[in-house]
């Protein structure tokens, strides 16, 4: 991954002029990446003398609560004036780690409060959308930790990253690469880890902060969804989930806590993709992961008005849950038809 000097230049340059006031935004339901990304951009931003409000649209998933600088997030569903007031006032806009405005789903309107402010994107997801003044779109970057990690060692040096903003951006390597299992494991990538192990960061610890903090009703939901949700169709090569809101209930459920479930059915042999339907609100959030050549990517922005990586993507439906099963199932044939699933 080569980031385009002149963009590294101009960003300089704006941020060089004057203090101001920055506000970064990320996405519904934010992410490790998505959190750790935004938190450790900030902290730069402020060093570098500016004022900065982080904003998310709703609550981050209480696992990532240990979080350094997590306090500072102001939550739109639950602050909404306060941030509505920081992106009035804003001077410039980061917004991280997602590639298109209608990811911020209740805080979408709210961009368009703001018309004067440069907007910056930094996001590793493909095909962003237009409307930003600077575009910093790598989705070669296997996290958009990553990409911020080389942003400022372009801009600024590594020795700008403190052990906190090492943290962070720790977070968002590990948890978007699937713990360095999934794609784009760049030798720049295992660099980057090392410079941050020098700057004072303990894996094992951000390890067991993230992954081995959930709920005791989050394992017992793990396993009631593989053994009683888990579909195989397609010859056993695809595989399906879903948790309606009286299950969900039933656990405890808590943002977050499918976090990852999606994943287990690809420990299958030979299994090519796989997907979570989980009731929320109204409608339906949709994971797709997948395995090599298959393009969940494709599949979600075919079928289910989403989008994201080639191995992992999302999307949403706002029909009833069988008929959104059925929907996939009958998706699933046609895509596998066109030669989606190799
Ligand atoms: P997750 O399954 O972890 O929620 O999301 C997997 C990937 O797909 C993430 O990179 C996320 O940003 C993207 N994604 C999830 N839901 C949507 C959606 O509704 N629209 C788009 N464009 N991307 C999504
Ligand atoms: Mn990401």
């Amino acid at each position: 991954m080569e980031l385009q000097r002149a963009h590294i230049e101009q960003l300089k340059t704006w941020l060089g002029e004057r203090p101001m006031k920055i506000v970064t935004v990320s996405h519904t339901n934010p992410d490790g990446d998505a959190i750790g990304s935004s938190l450790a951009w900030a902290e730069l931003l402020r060093a570098m003398g500016h004022t900065v409000t982080s904003i998310v649209p709703n609550r981050h998933p209480y696992f990532l609560n240990w979080m350094p600088h997590i306090k500072d997030l102001v939550i739109f569903k639950f602050d909404s004036e306060r941030a509505l007031e920081a992106i009035r006032e804003a001077d410039m806009i980061f917004c991280l780690d997602f590639n298109a405005l209608s990811r911020l789903e209740i805080l979408t309107d709210a961009l368009s409060e703001n018309t004067h402010a440069r907007r910056v994107l930094i996001d590793h997801h493909l095909s962003p959308e237009e409307g930003f003044d600077l575009l910093f779109s790598y989705p070669e970057a296997s996290s958009t930790c990553f990409l911020v990690y080389e942003i400022i060692e372009a801009m600024q040096g590594v020795g700008a990253i403190t052990k906190e903003m090492a943290e962070l951006l720790y977070v968002g390597m590990m948890t978007d690469t699937g713990n360095f299992a999934f794609s784009f494991l760049t030798p720049e990538l295992f660099r980057a880890v090392a410079v941050l192990l020098e700057r004072g960061i303990v894996i094992p610890d951000i390890h067991n902060n993230v992954y081995n903090a959930y709920t005791a009703g989050r394992a017992r939901l793990f396993g009631y969804v593989i053994n009683r949700k888990m579909e195989l169709i397609h010859g056993g090569r695809v595989a399906y989930m879903s948790l309606n809101e009286q299950e969900m209930r039933r656990f405890g459920f808590q943002q977050g806590d499918s976090e990852g479930f999606v994943n287990y059915p690809l420990t299958i042999k030979k299994m090519k993709m796989s997907a979570m339907f989980i009731e929320q609100n109204g409608f339906i959030r949709i994971s797709l992961r997948s395995r090599g050549k298959v393009d969940v990517n494709l599949f979600a922005r075919k079928y289910f008005n989403g989008g994201g990586h080639k191995n992992a993507a999302g999307g949403k439906s706002f029909d009833p849950m069988e008929l959104t099963l059925r929907r996939y199932e009958e998706a699933v044939e046609e895509f596998a038809a066109e030669g989606g699933l190799g």
